[in-house]
């Protein structure tokens, strides 16, 4: 059912449209956490993708960010999803901060030329695709 959606932006105007929400996805496991992601996936009426991620916290002093970005078709969506794998440019250790435990310092960082989904960007993407054949069908590569 479409219905009228605004979402926050911190590094942008909100985002306004017609539409209905597909999925969502969190990274919270125990009610103690301090920190955690939520993702929410929609559908505009005019068959757009967007995807909206909140960074919460319950930490004093912090403030939720907010974020969302609009793809013209599903496999542009599902390509944004996937992050660049970094690597320290000092002595080649997978980074998945900017802390080096090797050279035991934050560290100049490097893409290593892969590309990675983070669990709860796969958990978001998976439920999209139990209900939308495009999300589907764009999460594999058909090899000829
Ligand atoms: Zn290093």
């Amino acid at each position: 059912m479409m219905e009228r959606i605004e979402l926050l932006r911190d590094h942008d105007r909100d985002l306004r449209f017609n539409g209905h929400w597909v999925a969502s996805a969190s990274s919270r496991k125990t009610n103690d956490q301090p920190r955690w992601l939520e993702l929410n996936a929609y559908v505009t009426a005019e068959g757009k993708y967007v995807a909206e991620g909140i960074g919460r916290t319950v930490v004093d002093g912090e403030v939720d960010r907010h974020w969302a970005y609009v793809y013209d078709t599903a496999e542009d969506f599902v390509d944004a999803q996937f992050r660049d794998a970094m690597r320290c440019a000092n002595c080649g250790r997978d980074l998945y901060g900017k802390y080096c435990a090797v050279c035991k310092k934050n560290t100049v960082r490097e893409p290593t030329g892969e590309r990675y989904l983070t669990r709860v960007s796969r958990e978001l993407l998976e439920q999209m695709a139990d209900v939308d054949d495009a999300v589907d069908k764009s999460l594999v590569v058909d090899v000829e």
